[in-house]
């Protein structure tokens, strides 16, 4: 590693896509507050290419279908959305979770996604949303789903000339849809989560046409659905006799490692079923 640090900050895409040709071995610095924890480590990069301030990453707006967000849009910023709090109010409350209002004010969605943490605040949300990423290079974009693009805890399918540009969220008719989003952390403040827990409900006014999805973050090396419980209480009324089958599934279904920091594996396993049940009460679903 040199000795010096070389900061660079382009004033737009075209620049940031000249720059990284030029600098190739440049690290890509959003928010810097998984970066600047890392070089502590590791050290600081020689290159750093700051990507915080492009105004083409940063917004929110709704594009055919999808709520797309800015790879570079802050914590705070999508806690603050009028768009985010009616199309996707579950995220608004991971958002309302994570850290404290300076890291929100500097921490990205981008930089959540590319971090891929298997306790990310936001990916439960993003499995059940079935979220997709668009890449960008200068020769054009890509788009791929947020689970073939995450494949292992802090690796992903993003090709060295690419950029993480947005992060898209499929717009789920909130008349006709219901989500909720659960974590759990050792103390009241400022901690990353434990565990964490995003439900999405479709035709959730009718149950027999009602659809699962659910989600659990650091459980596993990567977010999870538990598939066979989605189909288990899909189609028809939750009652407690049918819950309590879906805790013991989720008992039984999980692993979780036991060198984690945050919690023992057996309160992993009891909690997966614990916080679903929280979020089918909050949100009215059991009868
Ligand atoms: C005190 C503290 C509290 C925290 N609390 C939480 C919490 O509650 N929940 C939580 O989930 N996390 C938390 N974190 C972790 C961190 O804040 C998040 O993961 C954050 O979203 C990272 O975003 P960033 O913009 O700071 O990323 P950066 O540190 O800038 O980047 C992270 C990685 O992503 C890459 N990258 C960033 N943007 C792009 C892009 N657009 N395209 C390609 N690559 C990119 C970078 O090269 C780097 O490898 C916390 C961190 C700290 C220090």
């Amino acid at each position: 590693m040199k000795e010096t640090l070389t900061y660079l900050a382009p004033a737009n895409l075209d620049s940031l896509f000249q720059l990284m040709a030029d600098y190739p071995q440049a690290t890509i610095m959003a928010g810097g507050t998984d970066l600047l924890v890392e070089a502590r480590k590791h050290g600081l990069p020689s290159y750093l290419l700051d990507i915080k301030n492009l105004k083409e990453l940063n917004y929110i707006k709704i594009e055919a279908g999808y709520l797309a967000i800015g790879a570079a849009t802050n914590i705070n910023a999508i806690k603050e959305s009028p768009e985010i709090e009616i199309w996707c109010p579950a995220l608004r409350k991971a958002a309302e979770a994570f850290g404290c209002y300076e890291i929100r004010n500097r921490a990205t969605l981008g930089g959540n996604v590319m971090r891929a943490s298997p306790g990310a605040e936001f990916a439960p949300l993003l499995w059940v949303y079935e979220a997709k990423v668009r890449l960008l290079a200068s020769s054009g974009f890509r788009e791929m789903a947020i689970l073939d693009f995450i494949t292992a805890a802090g690796k992903t399918k993003r090709m060295p000339n690419e950029i993480l540009e947005a992060v898209l969220l499929p717009l789920y008719d909130p008349k006709n849809s219901l989500q909720g989003y659960r974590r759990i952390a050792r103390v009241a403040g400022m901690d990353l989560a434990s565990l964490n827990a995003a439900v999405l409900i479709l035709n959730a006014f009718d149950p027999e046409a009602r659809q699962m999805r659910i989600a659990f973050g650091a459980v596993a090396p990567l977010p999870d659905r538990p598939t066979e419980v989605e189909a288990l209480l899909a189609g028809k009324k939750i009652t407690r006799e049918l819950l309590a089958k879906a805790k013991v599934m989720l008992y039984e279904h999980y692993q979780p490692r036991a060198t984690s920091l945050r919690a023992t594996p057996e309160y992993k396993k009891i909690m997966t079923g614990n916080l679903l049940e929280m979020m089918l009460e909050e949100m009215g679903m059991i009868s």
